[in-house]
């Protein structure tokens, strides 16, 4: 540590992390670290200095040939979709455990690639190894026999869920590590092999779980790991030799993504996008509202996909929601996400800063109400080259605007005013799905029938009553411009299996 250093916390804190990697030239192929064909290089950027404290190697067509080729001879020649699925499960037992004894260095890397302040990312390390062992203990669903009898005439069906085969594995920045995991744990159970591409600002945090992998023990050329720009991506989702696509991102990416995958016939998963609403009840706890509010509308500084962050409040209670909310985004801390007690930390990188700020500037400019932030935020210790922006709330919302309408993946809330005279829920539940997107949802109320019955109505693929999370065995997809298809549960397993019925008569 240098004396400058020490007189900045920030970057004296930096100075003292000891990541596993940081400058890397190679990607996992074969199951090993193997020097990528190219030269090209794209940095690493820390969003809380703005600082460049990493470098992977920018992906060429010869690295992909090479680690799709590795995954196609896994599965066409491996012994890995030809174990049973319980033995497979043994593997992703300890994948979970291997991937617990590097839940700090997983943390640290990925707070340094995003930004998420750590009290976010120190819950990553367990939340992949739950999802591991939640598919892993689906591996008796896929070993059970399936035979089913012909309605008349005699004869049964055989029915075998066989792995898809080699499967393309495209993430966001957002959550690098659990993003890329829900799809890795399923494809693995299933007897898939994998080629993974993280997003370009995140891409060392992934290379953890990937030791992870290797050291459970996982054959070679079942999971590889390249590095490089959207271009990479779009070559593995039409690489020849690739048989599914998964893909967390955005709507745009996801709509080309999804014509490539359309004009090949190659099956797709898309997680995209969001906009998704909380309605409040006119009967609802507000005081139980606050409690969750960050968690459920502000998680990792607003860039989580399904997180509500349009808030739907009566006109009876208007005023004392837009108290509540502001209070309650106000109070969390913004500062370092290395520093345990922050709430809100950067954006994740300078062009969605930009881009957050662009937001913010059309919601004043188009009559919002900024009762906090509504600027960028400047911050010292070392922070000042951040891409921090002001947590903010916007009152006096109205359907029409850009900021009710798109999403911003920032740290910036809006509140709608809907008309509950008479008890009524109509003009809420209209403007919740008044929305092009489908992903998430809430409903905060005291009364749990009249809230259920709001949360049927809401046109999303989830929905949370008073809380939102996401349980590892209930699946989880978006509606209309939100994706295709589903992970979690086993609907998200059945995304990487391939049926086949055989049909049988014991003579001809
Ligand atoms: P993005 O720009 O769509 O990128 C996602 C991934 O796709 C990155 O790895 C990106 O690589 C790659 N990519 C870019 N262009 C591509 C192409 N033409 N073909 C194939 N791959 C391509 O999304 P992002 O900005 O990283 O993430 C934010 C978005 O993700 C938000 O819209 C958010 O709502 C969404 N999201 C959705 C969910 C969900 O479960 N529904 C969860 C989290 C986030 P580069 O990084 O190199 O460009
Ligand atoms: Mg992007």
């Amino acid at each position: 540590m240098t004396a400058a250093t020490q007189d900045v916390p920030a970057l004296a804190a930096r100075a003292a992390l000891n990541l596993p990697y940081t400058h890397v030239d190679d990607i996992f192929i074969d199951g090993a670290w193997t020097p990528a064909r190219g030269t090209g290089r794209n940095p690493v950027i820390d969003p809380a200095t703005g600082e460049v404290w990493g470098s992977v190697p920018d992906g060429t067509p010869e690295d992909l040939d090479a680690a799709v080729g590795s995954a196609r001879r896994a599965f066409d020649d491996g012994e890995w979709p030809r174990l049973t699925p319980s033995e497979r499960a043994a593997y992703l037992l300890r994948i979970a455990e291997e991937v617990e004894k590097r839940a700090e260095e997983l943390s640290l890397t990925n707070t340094r690639e995003n930004g998420s302040p750590v009290s976010e990312s120190a819950g990553a390390a367990a939340n992949a190894a739950g999802i591991f062992r939640y598919f892993a203990s689906l591996a008796g669903y896929l070993e059970r026999e399936d035979v089913r009898a012909f309605p008349k005439g005699g004869g049964e069906s055989v029915v075998r869920r066989e792995p898809i085969g080699v499967c393309a594995l495209i993430a966001p920045w957002n959550f690098p590590i659990n993003l890329v995991v829900i799809k890795l744990a399923p494809a693995l159970l299933a007897g898939c092999t994998v080629v993974i591409k993280p997003a370009s600002p995140t891409p060392l945090s992934l290379r953890v779980i990937i030791d992870a992998v290797a050291a459970a023990g996982v054959p070679a050329g079942v999971v590889n790991l390249v590095t490089g720009s959207g271009r990479l991506g779009d070559a593995l989702v039409k690489h020849p030799a690739v048989d599914k696509v998964a893909f967390t991102g955005s709507t745009p990416v996801g709509r080309k993504i999804a014509a490539a995958c359309g004009e090949l016939l190659r099956p797709v998963t898309l997680e995209l996008g969001g906009k998704s609403s909380a309605i409040v009840l006119p009967d609802a706890d507000l005081d139980a509202m606050s409690e969750v509010l960050i968690r459920s509308s502000m998680r990792n500084t607003g860039q989580t996909c399904y997180i509500s962050t349009r808030i739907l409040a009566p006109a009876s209670r208007y005023e004392e929601v837009v108290d509540m909310v502001t209070r309650t985004i106000a109070a969390g801390k913004q500062g370092d996400p290395l520093d345990p007690d922050t709430v809100f930390g950067p954006c994740a990188t300078e062009s969605q800063y930009k881009t957050v700020l662009e937001y913010v500037e059309s919601g004043l400019a188009e009559g919002a109400r900024a009762t906090t932030g509504g600027r960028a935020a400047a911050l010292g210790g070392g922070l000042e080259g951040g891409y921090f922006v002001e947590p903010t709330v916007f009152a006096d919302v109205t359907a029409d605007m850009r900021i009710s309408r798109e999403e911003i993946f920032g740290p910036v809330l809006c509140i709608l005013k809907y008309d509950d005279a008479g008890g009524s829920v109509e003009e809420a539940v209209a403007l919740a799905n008044n929305t092009e997107f489908g992903l998430g949802g809430l409903v905060f109320g005291s009364d749990p029938e009249a809230s259920l019955a709001v949360a049927d109505r809401m046109d999303t693929g989830s929905v949370g009553i008073n809380f939102f999370a996401s349980n590892h065995a209930a699946p989880f997809g978006g509606r209309h411009d939100s994706g295709l298809g589903t992970e979690y549960g086993i609907e998200g397993l059945n995304a990487y299996l391939s049926y086949k019925s055989i049909h049988r008569r014991a003579k001809p």
